[in-house]
């Protein structure tokens, strides 16, 4: 827009987890342009195209204005009053309740929560319902970093910060592509790099060689699913090298023997035939590692997506430990979180395995506390982790869950086997779907419709990568009668009865009573409110006191939050795939984000310029195998799985290994009605983390 800018505000970026702060410009109270805010500490003004493309898709004819309900699917929706739409649901949840037991409703939620959303949500479902069954999209971005975290350094949260990157020496980037996927954390590493060309490494770790790829001393494309040979391969070789820390493991670190004796079935030749590489490029991979200053890991989706995803973070936080690469300025793990707020979701609870401030629903001592904040009868607390995100959409394929409440999230198009949750949403009684646009993949199954106020409509905090607490203003009313999602949540309670305990004046107030839960956890910013965020900018936690200035890094002192203060070695065995290759099935199919697309493309493909790059969902496959079965570059090609069948364009590029093909996630069957990726992707599940192997199943391609 050319509309003059008569105000700027400070907000933060509604896409990725790197969370960028932004300036939004107002033209008479209407938002018509966004940049970066310069002041922001994580950002210092950079950013990339998505947001720059927000104010046209603001106010599109799709967002959802009005509650609408519907007896039944295939019916047309009609408008009601919040007033009607809520006292439907209120009563169908209680007649499913005393009908099936609480563990019969099941909520999904979103990264794209503020906190107060989360929060609010997740006392609603685990306090007052009486089930844990509230997940969140956050399972299949996160979790199993979450549990790497968990077992090797006693808890989540990632311990380094973005200004390691001007401390480190050597770049291990692990299943990453930052370079589409985290934009401006990847210009950051491109500048040190660039400032430094001679002394600074960086070592990308990819089947694929994506753009991250371009300004690697190092690329290592290993076999999709090979990283935990790997990185059991370079510890082989850095404890012959004699290049691991054994001060830093004797002081600081338990059980390391259990890996020193595991990585004995990993010497080069081994590993490296297992990653389908060259062993001097692993070994060379392994002594940059160790012969660094400092090492910064990034890893995201490529490590965590899959059915070893807790065993690759383990291995990895075992190259860190053993090296004593960590807790110093420029070394340590760094996991990148896909979404804005998942890291603020996780510390509010936002799993089904947790309540706020980082506590498990198993521990006793844990339900206590939240049920004393709460007031509530602690026996209300299920002692039982809910279903996690795969699980509540097979038990509502299979009858056991009833009603399933969808917030901010589109399941439809990016959960896995999508053939799965059709049946979910086909099956279930009610279907409740609060979102901020209609239609979707997924409110085209809903009963009932709740509109949502959505950036930057609504205040509230999200946490970034780097633990870094941002508050968001309202900046602009939200459209016809659309409400914030906590507050959906509070008049839902209401409904039901527990008015009471969700009466809140502001978000701010949602915010405080969450905060005082943090108090003494390791995710501690009992210092944080909405005030000091908004009168001193954005702080790091932890931040325990009002006057403490918030903490850049973790475990500086070495203490780790593990009961006896040591790091924890955690063993990691190499397995191959679920699902792999065979002659019916003869590629491994790897799917992932693009640079201008975010997540099911709701806002950012409605934006041409955003489209420029891929205007359609493709394929990229390699020349050999393109020549196999007869494909050509720019043609249709049909991909077939054990589970459907999905229809793009081929790109034939060598950037991909023989044997494997790499499509984006992005469409789902709204816009690309003859099969979406996830048509073709199996729900195969890490056993810890579960969270879903999204990067490799089996497929076949012909040409159409
Ligand atoms: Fe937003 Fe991520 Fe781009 Fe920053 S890098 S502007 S947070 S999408």
């Amino acid at each position: 827009t050319r509309q003059p800018v008569d105000r700027w505000v400070k907000s933060y970026c509604p896409y990725c987890g790197v969370g960028c702060g932004l300036l939004v410009g107002l033209h008479q109270g209407r938002v018509v342009k966004v940049k970066g805010d310069p002041d922001h500490p994580s950002n210092q003004g950079d950013i990339c195209a998505k947001p720059v493309y927000l104010p046209p898709v603001l106010q599109t004819p799709d967002r959802l204005c009005h509650p609408q309900m519907r007896a039944h699917r295939g019916e047309e929706f009609r408008r009601v009053s919040w007033d009607t739409a809520l006292e439907h649901v209120a009563r169908r949840l209680e007649q499913i309740l005393a009908e099936h037991g609480p563990d019969a409703i099941g909520f999904y939620g979103s990264g794209q929560f503020t906190t107060e959303d989360y929060y609010l949500a997740n006392k609603f479902v685990k306090g007052f319902l009486g089930t844990n069954n509230f997940d969140a999209n956050s399972r299949l971005c996160m979790a199993s970093a979450v549990a790497g975290y968990v077992r090797g350094l006693g808890a989540d949260g990632p311990p380094t910060c973005y200004e390691d990157i001007q401390h480190a020496d050597c770049f291990f980037l692990i299943g990453t592509n930052m370079a589409d996927c985290h934009p401006v954390l990847y210009q950051k590493i491109r500048r040190r790099k660039a400032e430094d060309p001679d002394r600074v490494r960086v070592m990308v770790v990819d089947p694929r060689r994506t753009r991250t790829a371009s300004i690697a001393d190092l690329h290592l494309p290993i076999r999709p699913g090979s990283d935990v040979a790997l990185l059991n391969g370079m510890l082989h070789v850095l404890l012959e090298a004699g290049r691991v820390d054994p001060d830093f493991i004797a002081r600081y670190t338990r059980d390391f023997h259990q890996v020193a004796a595991a990585v004995q079935a990993y010497p080069p030749d081994r590993a490296a035939a297992l990653c389908g590489i060259e062993p001097e490029l692993l070994v060379e991979a392994a002594m940059a590692f160790g012969q660094a200053q400092a090492v910064l890991s990034f890893w995201s989706m490529g490590m965590n997506q899959s059915t070893q995803g807790v065993a690759k973070n383990s291995a990895l936080l075992n190259l860190h430990l053993a090296t004593g690469q960590i807790a110093r300025p420029g070394a340590g793990p760094f996991s990148l979180t896909g979404q804005p707020n998942a890291m603020g979701g996780r510390e509010a609870g936002g799993l089904a395995h947790l309540l706020p401030g980082y506590r498990q629903v198993t521990d006793p001592q844990h339900r206590a506390e939240v049920a004393a904040h709460w007031g509530i009868p602690v026996e209300r607390l299920s002692p039982r982790p809910g279903y996690s995100a795969l699980e509540l959409f097979e038990a509502a394929a299979a009858g056991k869950v009833k009603a399933l409440w969808i917030m901010c999230s589109n399941p439809a198009a990016s959960m896995p086997n999508l053939a799965q949750v059709d049946e979910a949403l086909r099956r279930a009684e009610l279907v409740v779907v609060q979102d901020a646009y209609h239609p979707t993949d997924t409110s085209r199954y809903a009963h009932v419709l709740l509109p949502a106020a959505q950036w930057p409509e609504k205040e509230g905090v999200m946490t970034n990568s780097e633990r870094r607490l941002t508050y968001l203003p309202a900046i602009t009313p939200p459209p016809g009668e659309a409400l914030p999602d906590w507050q959906i949540i509070a008049r839902l309670a209401h409904k039901m009865g527990f008015a009471q305990s969700f009466t809140y004046a502001s978000a701010a107030e949602v915010f405080a009573e969450f905060v005082a839960l943090t108090r003494g956890r390791p995710c501690d910013y009992a210092g944080v409110s909405h005030e000091r965020l908004q009168r001193e900018g954005p702080l790091q936690w932890p931040c325990p006191a009002a006057d403490h200035p918030g903490s850049p890094r973790l475990y500086t002192g070495r203490v780790f939050p593990t009961g006896d203060g040591r790091a924890c070695f955690q063993p990691a065995v190499h397995q191959e795939i679920h699902e792999q290759p065979d002659d019916e099935y003869p590629l491994v199919l790897n799917t992932g984000r693009l640079k201008d697309q975010w997540h099911t493309m709701t806002r950012t493909g409605k934006v041409p310029q955003l489209l420029k790059e891929a205007p359609e969902p493709f394929l990229e496959i390699h020349p050999t195998d393109a020549a196999r079965w007869q494909l050509q570059d720019g043609r249709p090609v049909a991909i077939i799985s054990r589970r459907g069948r999905a229809v793009a364009v081929a790109r034939v590029t060598d950037d991909v290994r023989p044997g494997t093909c790499f499509m984006p996630f992005h469409w789902g069957r709204l816009l690309s009605p003859h099969g979406a990726a996830n048509d073709l992707t199996s729900a195969a599940r890490d056993p810890i983390s579960r969270q879903p192997e999204l990067k490799a199943c089996a497929v076949r391609v012909q040409p159409m």
